[in-house]
């Protein structure tokens, strides 16, 4: 995963060669994968090429203000037509993504495009024609990297995008992910006069009533397991009583990592009847992913999610034991 010099270089000449592309992400967006998708997008664009974002989910209200997210597609508004003219297309880009189930409902737009995988996550299968996969604080920092072995200029969407990414998945550059390589980028990102503080007043200070009052609810339930483990339920019954969505629970999961001497925060949120989608984060030691990984997720050391088709009581029975033994409990 050292040397990727080669492999920029073949995303380029790919990306030179070919006329029409589609780039998509994981499914339930973030600001690293939605901005990602469009710093790729306006990179694209500038060879003149055709290029169109089609994503499994809507883009969500927070990072709506992104210039051009109206561009990203969410498949199910589009025609069979379409869909079927997608598939003729000759390259997909694919990011932010550890392994193609992510991209969700977008598998079925795959046929015979050039496959082209640019990510982060070190536990990436690797499922593309081109694998550029990197430890990185952000995809972003990735696609910024190929931007930077193109001629084009800096442009200020473009800065946006990027800065964007790397603010959402490094916490605000909280997270042990965050290098000098980060920082350096930032500071390059400010000469296209990008302002950091309307990104996070338009992502962190952008709550709806209703996350609010969710996050009173779900932090009357905190529960805490030899003040080690500290865990948060969103029930469906619990979104239907207060009006609110998934969209709502952004950022909910960090409550629970944020209790002191907690070293795993856990949040357990019922998508559909018998189907609990789980994000797991760690502050020092626990490789998290490593446990997602043992229910078929993934992600990063200390960041990882994972499905699980069953109810919330047999989901944290045996989530909370796969954490208890990592921790030696
Ligand atoms: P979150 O808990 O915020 O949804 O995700 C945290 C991290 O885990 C992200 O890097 C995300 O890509 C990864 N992740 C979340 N859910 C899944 C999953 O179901 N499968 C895999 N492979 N990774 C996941
Ligand atoms: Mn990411």
């Amino acid at each position: 995963m050292s040397n990727n010099q080669k492999l920029y270089e073949l995303i380029l000449k790919q990306i030179r060669e070919n006329d029409k592309f589609l780039i998509t992400s994981h499914e339930s967006p973030d600001g690293d994968n939605i901005g990602s998708m469009l710093a790729l997008y306006y990179l694209i664009n500038f060879f003149d090429k055709e290029v169109k974002i089609i994503l499994s989910d809507k883009v969500p209200d927070y990072l709506s203000f992104l210039p051009d997210s109206d561009k990203i597609q969410e498949i199910e508004t589009l025609s069979q037509d379409e869909l079927e003219r997608l598939e003729k297309y000759e390259v997909m880009m694919v990011v932010d993504a550890s392994n193609l189930e992510r991209i969700a409902k977008v598998e079925d737009i795959i046929s015979e495009q050039t496959l082209i995988n640019i990510d982060h996550h070190i536990d990436n299968s690797e499922f593309g024609d081109y694998n550029l996969v990197e430890a990185a604080a952000a995809t972003g920092e990735i696609i910024y990297k190929l931007f930077k072995e193109t001629k084009m200029e800096l442009a200020h969407d473009f800065a946006l995008a990027i800065a964007t990414a790397i603010i959402t998945d490094t916490g605000s550059f909280k997270y042990s992910s965050t290098t000098a390589k980060t920082h350096q980028i930032m500071s390059e990102l400010f000469e296209a006069e990008i302002d950091t503080s309307y990104i996070c007043q338009q992502v962190f200070l952008n709550n709806t009533k209703e996350s609010l009052l969710l996050t009173g609810e779900v932090l009357k339930d905190l529960t805490v397991i030899n003040n080690k483990i500290a865990y948060l339920t969103v029930s469906q019954s619990l979104l239907k009583k207060i009006g609110a969505t998934m969209e709502d629970t952004e950022g909910l999961v960090s409550y629970a990592l944020s209790l002191k001497g907690v070293e795993v925060g856990i949040l357990f949120k019922e998508v559909a009847k018998d189907e609990v989608k789980v994000s797991l984060r760690s502050k020092e030691f626990i490789k998290v992913n490593e446990i997602a990984h043992k229910f078929d997720g993934g992600g990063h050391d200390r960041a990882a999610g994972l499905r699980m088709k069953a109810d919330l009581e047999e989901t944290i029975k045996e989530v909370i034991a796969a954490v208890k033994k990592e921790l030696g409990d």
